[in-house]
């Protein structure tokens, strides 16, 4: 059966693993197209511009997001993060699935211009352990931690809006599922019907 290029959304809240789950998921399948977000925010330590992120100033944002260069952008603890169009254009052409790590309002945002977007939402195992996550990074500060966990409340009870939710309790259980999910839109459009379907053929 013919493989269709989609375009998946992970989102979550801040510190749930999804960084962690999207670089596995990419060693398994290699394939899956790679794009960089625009942000405002500073690189930490050891990221490279165009890399981690195109690090750009506030007015080079506003400039591109007047331009209309941006598919969605949101602002992100404090931040304003946003997906370049041409980004997920390049990835597009090549024919390959593209998947956006971004922000639950992000994910709301892309459905609204790419309505067969499919949106993935990783859900922690526990409050308490999404804030054990966060802070065993130990790449924020005090109060960073603290707007993140905040956030993460308003994040979680979005998740009812997403096609699928992941749990990323073990990481290779987690991240099995979510390429069983890429996997299955990739191969039957998400339509469990057909599956169905094919178990009758
Ligand atoms: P996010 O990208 O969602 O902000 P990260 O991928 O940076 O989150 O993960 C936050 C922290 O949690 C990292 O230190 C990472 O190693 C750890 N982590 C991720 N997934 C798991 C997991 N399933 N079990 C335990 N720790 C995890
Ligand atoms: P961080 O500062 O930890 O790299 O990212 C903070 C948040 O910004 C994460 O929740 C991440 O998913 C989100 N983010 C990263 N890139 C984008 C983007 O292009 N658009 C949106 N809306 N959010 C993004």
């Amino acid at each position: 059966m013919a493989r269709e290029a989609r375009l998946f959304v992970v989102s979550g809240p801040s510190g749930v693993g999804k960084g962690t789950l999207v670089a596995m998921l990419r060693e398994r399948l290699p394939r899956l197209g790679l794009t960089v977000s625009a942000t405002t925010r500073e690189p930490r330590p050891g990221e490279r511009d165009g890399v981690a992120y195109y690090f750009l100033s506030e007015d080079e944002f506003d400039r591109r997001a007047e331009a209309g260069e941006f598919l969605e952008w949101a602002w992100v603890h404090g931040h304003r993060y946003g997906t370049l169009r041409q980004e997920v254009e390049r990835v597009r052409a090549q024919g390959r699935s593209v998947v956006l790590e971004i922000d639950v309002q992000g994910g709301l945002n892309v459905r609204r211009s790419v309505p067969d977007a499919v949106l993935v939402f990783i859900e922690p195992p526990s409050a308490e352990e999404l804030e054990r996550r966060l802070r065993g990074r130990g790449t924020e500060d005090e109060a960073s931690i603290e707007r993140r966990l905040a956030g993460a409340r308003g994040e979680l009870e979005q998740a009812g809006s997403y096609d699928v939710r992941v749990v990323n309790d073990d990481l290779e259980r987690a991240c099995s599922e979510l390429q069983e999910v890429i996997e299955t839109y990739e191969n039957n459009g998400g339509h469990t019907e057909d599956v169905c379907d094919q178990a009758r053929d």
